[in-house]
């Protein structure tokens, strides 16, 4: 063996010893989070907040109580324009986004990174062309953004709104994009076993909204197959007796997707 040769080989040495430590490190803190118990505290304030906890077997209750702490390890979640990130306003963030995650097969929001939370709605300028080619300058008002299986920024005056009962709700819309990004060939769909029936289901209510406004669902969702699918999950969570009522074919598609039952 030469010096070159040498160097080489210890330089791979090392590199394969600070892949080893990292992995064992990834594994000592999942298996420590497997371990941690779940914050009683914690469990009080979404039982207080979260009113469809209520509806969880205990076998969910767990399974719930897990992603939350894998969410809140493996996801940054950071205030803007002065906004405090408190432990509530995390819990609560990640809680909810997790009552969308109760598939046993579920990741917790795979590709997220970040979520940033302003006080309320906030001005954007984005530079991307509209449907029609069209580049504005103009800024926009929005409550909520998702960009792609990445980063989640939301209004938290908006997500207190939600949690109150209001029928928008930015942060499973939001969130709902996100669960679509998992499946980069899908455009208004999860990871699905089949797509048969999800695409059968949401192109016959989709074309109903194009001939009729809907009592539940927002007509925002005509922008295309992904809004659709997110304001049809703010339905879901926010107005599921109505949603059930009025458009029974999306209640069970969705029901059967996220595995809770929102109507009364
Ligand atoms: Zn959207």
């Amino acid at each position: 063996m030469n010096w070159t040769e040498g160097y080489i080989g210890f330089g791979m040495a090392v590199f394969a010893a600070v892949l080893c430590v990292s992995y064992w490190r990834k594994r000592q803190a999942r298996r420590s989070r497997e371990l941690a118990p779940f914050p009683a505290s914690w469990r009080d304030l979404l039982s207080r907040r979260l009113k469809l906890l209520g509806r969880l077997s205990p076998e969910q209750r767990r399974m719930h109580e897990r992603r939350v702490m894998e969410f809140l390890a493996d996801i940054r979640i950071k205030g803007c324009n002065d906004f405090l990130v408190t432990e509530e306003v995390r819990v609560l963030i990640a809680g909810y986004a997790c009552l969308m995650l109760l598939r046993p097969d579920a990741y917790v929001f795979r590709g997220l990174r970040t979520v940033l939370v302003y006080p309320t709605a906030f001005w954007v300028r984005h530079h991307e062309p509209d449907a029609i080619g069209l580049v504005s300058d103009e800024p926009e008002l929005r409550l909520g953004e998702s960009w792609n299986g990445e980063r989640v920024v939301l209004s938290w005056e908006d997500v207190e709104a939600a949690l109150a009962g209001d029928a928008v709700n930015v942060l499973v819309h939001e969130f709902a994009h996100q669960l679509d990004a998992e499946n980069p060939d899908t455009e208004g769909a999860p990871l699905l076993p089949d797509y048969g029936r999800w695409s059968k289901v949401m192109s016959a209510e989709f074309k109903a909204l194009e001939q009729r406004s809907s009592q539940v669902i927002d007509d925002y969702g005509l922008e295309g197959p992904t809004e659709f699918f997110a304001v049809a999950t703010e339905a879901y969570f926010q107005r599921g007796t109505e949603l059930r009522l009025l458009h029974p074919q999306l209640y069970g598609l969705l029901r059967d997707y996220y595995r809770i039952e929102t109507s009364d």
